[in-house]
């Protein structure tokens, strides 16, 4: 069983106004000086040109921003209001009318450029991929959904905190909608989730922290954001959310029970390697209390839960650290009883909610444990969970014994009793 060293990326989406749907994201095209009158404010001659290609990477796009930090290297960040099309199909040396065809939704976009990185970058004859496809440079609004090209006559504006920089009108732009999206596809072969930013009107100009924007074009949903300070999140840290600890633990949606036994119930050295790589930063931050918003909802509480009190066994196996989160843990769960978070879970979800109880080296715990995993023999006929309560029981009969786990005392420093030592003694003795 192969398993993701990282979470997979996930795929950004674009929001349909006053729908459910979303439009899952493939690549993010862009149309250079596909207006005259950018084109001359950006230092063409002569008569227009055709318009050019350059890309963003899908993860630029940041949908309905409410701030987009200022991006790092740069005293001149630029705005350029242009019309976003997103296509619901795809192909290859397209006509202009195919090509019109392929479009299913159109919104408002600003491309954000860097534009002193980009004009040291033209000067020196180098790729400019870094003045244009930084993170958070492709801010969109909502879309709406459509079956052909926006009127020409729709006018395309933006303000910078309301004073007007950019206007002009969609029959300005040399390349037409159709008519971009067919020479893309002469280059590449295009397909559904292919976003296209069709090229911007003159007016483009520079924007500095504590700004506002604000960008529309007609018969399409506005687009504000602020523009922030820098970045100051630590970029080299994976944030680990909640769905990856389920998405982890439990399989993606659909994924039989049977299959995550290996997960759970087998000692592997790869696999808690495994997950110390990816998850040991979450359980640390889970620790410093800095995770626990996520308890605020059932779903999130399951992950922070798993965290502390699963994962934390896997990583830190046969050391006092594998138990060390336990009382956290237990608090938790205890905290997610009384708040009805465990009912709110599948069964085989909420078993993990009570494992923490099941961990406690005391009987009030140990029939804390038994009683919650039996009543949830009343939700389901999983024999999975008919196995939990058998386990639950033998539990409960060691600590109704000894009063603790005999066999974490050697590795958190406590002597055995001579009745430990014979029961440890015997084959299988443990958990
Ligand atoms: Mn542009």
């Amino acid at each position: 069983m192969k398993h993701d060293l990282y979470p997979a990326p996930r795929c950004p989406r674009i929001s349909v106004a006053g729908s459910a749907l979303t439009l899952p994201v493939r690549r993010i095209w862009c149309v250079g000086r596909n207006y005259h009158a950018h084109a001359v404010e950006m230092g063409a001659q002569g008569e227009p040109q055709p318009p050019f290609f350059f890309a963003k990477p899908a993860h630029a796009l940041v949908a309905n921003p409410v701030r987009i930090p200022m991006p790092p290297q740069t005293c001149e960040l630029h705005h350029e209001v242009e019309l976003l099309l997103v296509l619901g199909r795809g192909g290859h040396n397209l006509t202009v009318d195919a090509a019109a065809q392929c479009i299913i939704a159109a919104g408002v976009a600003v491309d954000l450029t860097r534009r002193d990185v980009q004009a040291l970058a033209k000067q020196q004859g180098r790729p400019w991929a870094l003045a244009k496809g930084f993170d958070f440079s492709a801010p969109c609004g909502e879309v709406a959904l459509v079956d052909e090209p926006l009127p020409a006559d729709a006018e395309l504006a933006l303000w910078v905190d309301g004073v007007q920089m950019q206007r002009g009108r969609l029959a300005q732009m040399i390349a037409p909608q159709a008519a971009v999206i067919a020479a893309l596809s002469q280059q590449v072969r295009l397909a559904p989730g292919d976003v296209i930013l069709t090229g911007t009107p003159a007016g483009v100009g520079p924007l500095s922290p504590g700004q506002t924007v604000r960008a529309r074009i007609d018969g399409l949903p506005e687009l504000t954001f602020e523009i922030g300070e820098p970045d100051t999140m630590a970029t080299t840290e994976q944030h680990v959310t909640a769905e990856d600890v389920l998405a982890f633990w439990f399989g993606e949606p659909g994924t039989p029970v049977e299959s995550q036994f290996q997960i759970w119930f087998k000692k592997d050295p790869e696999l808690d390697a495994l997950i110390r790589t990816r998850f040991e930063g979450a359980l640390q931050r889970a620790t410093r209390g800095e995770l626990d918003s996520w308890a605020e909802t059932p779903r999130g509480r399951l992950a922070l839960i798993i965290l502390l009190d699963q994962f934390s066994r896997n990583m830190y196996r046969d050391t006092p650290a594998a138990f060390a989160q336990d009382e956290q843990a237990r608090a938790l769960a205890l905290a997610g009883v009384e708040l009805g978070h465990d009912a709110a879970l599948a069964p085989i979800e909420a078993a993990f909610v009570y494992m923490p109880f099941e961990h406690g080296e005391s009987m009030a715990w140990q029939e804390r444990a038994v009683a919650s995993l039996t009543a949830l023999t009343e939700r389901t006929d999983l024999a999975v969970i008919k196995s939990f309560v058998t386990y639950a029981h033998k539990h409960h009969e060691v600590i109704a014994e000894f009063g603790r786990y005999p066999h974490r005392n050697a590795i958190l420093q406590r002597d055995n009793t001579e009745a430990e030592e014979a029961y440890l003694a015997q084959p299988g003795a443990g958990f």
